[in-house]
């Protein structure tokens, strides 16, 4: 429900007249619809648990995540100005899904083995956190799973997908046993 209603009413804003033609504001309210996107999707991966604050800790972590994200349209664009970073000729590096999918896949994996349990902690947030955001964008310019890239994708659809991923992801964790839903308080101060 609060996933359909931040998801439904960010986008309403977004295309308010008078958000729309003020660039900055609109930057802003999108990113922060991305943050508070992220922070639900957390909050579905951790939902087979009892609730505690450690987890809305955690989903604030995730939602810095998703909205950090679009720190590339900054990176490509060589530039500060919102003008510049949105008018880009092409999708930035962060926003590839299959890159992004293999970097916190990676960091998981050579992370668990090392047994750097904090840093592996960061690969399923980067991991959650993109996927979020991926989606929503999808909805105008399509999913980019390099080398493919899908066409956009439905309102109804992207609900779906943005609850069943994070709830895929926090049975994995459970069935893997990972104590990162589990995690004590000092643990996330440090993440
Ligand atoms: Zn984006």
């Amino acid at each position: 429900m609060i996933l359909l209603f931040v998801s439904y009413y960010g986008d309403v804003i977004l295309s308010l007249k008078a958000v729309h033609k003020e660039v900055s504001l609109r930057c802003y309210l999108d990113n922060l619809t991305h943050i508070c996107l992220g922070i639900i999707s957390w909050l579905i991966v951790t939902s087979y648990e009892t609730f505690s604050t450690n987890y809305f800790r955690q989903s604030l972590l995730c939602g810095l995540f998703a909205g950090l994200i679009d720190v590339d349209h900054f990176l490509m664009a060589k530039s500060l100005k919102f003008k510049d970073a949105i008018n880009l000729s092409s999708r930035p590096p962060f926003h590839n899904t299959t890159l992004m999918m293999a970097f916190a896949g990676c960091l998981i994996l050579v992370m668990h083995f090392k047994g750097y349990e904090l840093m592996e902690n960061f690969g399923w947030y980067i991991l959650v956190a993109s996927v979020s955001h991926h989606l929503r964008d999808a909805q105008r310019r399509g999913l980019w799973l390099w080398p493919f890239a899908t066409k956009p994708i439905s309102f109804p659809y992207y609900l779906i997908l943005s609850y069943v991923f994070p709830l895929a992801i926090g049975s994995l964790l459970k069935i893997l046993n990972k104590n990162i839903i589990k995690v004590k308080y000092h643990d996330v101060l440090l993440v």
